[in-house]
């Protein structure tokens, strides 16, 4: 733990990456506004038109005292975490970077590769990273719920479904928290998902197989993200919806899960975390 956050007498000093990105400015606008933290960097990527500029400006907002840079290394020093949501192979970067100075982060970046989440749990033996492809505190709940439903229903009176829609810029599909729902649903049915999860239909593909979790992305217009998995039984379905109207509950996420990183590990701390350890579902065994 670093000195200002256990002597409880100074902020967290946090510098959020990929600052000029949609999310990025959800979270400088949370950065400049929680009394836990004092916003001290503003990482774009190199070359973009932001640098040199105050932070402040990203979000409309009076002066923030911070010069936008694309020099994390730079500034790695002075931070005590880093809130990063730019790209899988960024992130990776990013990691590379606070693992050397021992900063700790919080990811939310989805789109990674098996090679790359291996990656991610190598620098986390050096220093602390909380990732997460969601950061919303209710859509973890809603995992902690489809969980409960896919044990109870089981998947074979009940055919599994996941069903998602995001905005017309997004890069990866199914999105990262889809495919977390895929993952959250096949253990609790004691499936292994990459055998279970079928990704996309099209042509003939024959009737639908027994053990398996089918996936249907839309994409268009501004939607923030929604997510329902449906259990399609005879003569009646039971569908768990998640509906983001913002961006801001992800932003507010992730600074809940940088303070739990901040107190948890401090400088020098190491390990893997998620959401789940933030919210306490490991802890009381949910
Ligand atoms: P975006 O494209 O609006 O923003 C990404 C930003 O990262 C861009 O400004 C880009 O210039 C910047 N960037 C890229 N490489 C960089 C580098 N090397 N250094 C600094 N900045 C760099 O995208 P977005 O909607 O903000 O989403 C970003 C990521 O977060 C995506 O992977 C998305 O799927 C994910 N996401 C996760 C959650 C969650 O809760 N975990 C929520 C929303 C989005």
């Amino acid at each position: 733990m670093t000195d200002k956050v256990r002597d409880g007498d100074s902020l967290i000093r946090v510098g959020i990456v990929g600052a000029a990105g949609r999310m990025g400015r959800e979270l400088i606008q949370v950065a400049l506004s929680n009394g836990a933290f004092k916003l001290e960097a503003a990482v774009v990527r190199a070359g973009s038109e932001w640098i040199g500029q105050d932070a402040g400006a990203l979000v409309g907002a009076a002066s923030a005292g911070v010069v936008i840079s694309s020099d994390l290394a730079g500034l790695a020093e002075g931070l005590d975490v880093v809130i990063d949501f730019t790209g899988p192979s960024a992130s990776l970067e990013h990691m590379r970077i606070c693992a050397e100075h021992g900063v700790n982060m919080v990811i939310g970046t989805t789109g990674f590769t098996d090679e790359q989440k291996a990656q991610m749990a190598q620098f986390a033996e050096k220093t602390g990273i909380l990732w997460a492809p969601n950061m919303g505190t209710s859509v973890n709940v809603a995992f902690k719920l489809i969980a409960m439903a896919a044990k109870a229903l089981g998947g074979v009176d009940y055919d599994i479904e996941v069903l998602e829609t995001h905005h017309r810029h997004k890069v990866d599909a199914p999105s990262g928290t889809a495919l977390k729902m895929g993952e959250v649903l096949a253990d609790a049915l004691g499936w292994d998902f990459k055998e279970a999860g079928v990704l996309s239909r099209e042509g003939m593909t024959g009737e639908r197989q027994d053990k398996t979790i089918g996936f249907a992305t839309l994409r268009g217009g501004d939607v923030a993200g929604e997510h329902t998995v449906l259990f399609l039984g005879e003569g009646e379905r039971l569908e768990i919806t998640h509906r983001s109207n913002s961006r801001k509950h992800w932003a507010q996420g992730s600074f809940r899960a940088a303070l739990w990183i901040s107190q948890q590990c401090g400088r020098g701390g190491v390990g893997l975390y998620s959401m789940d350890h933030v919210l306490g579902f490991l802890s009381e065994g949910v």
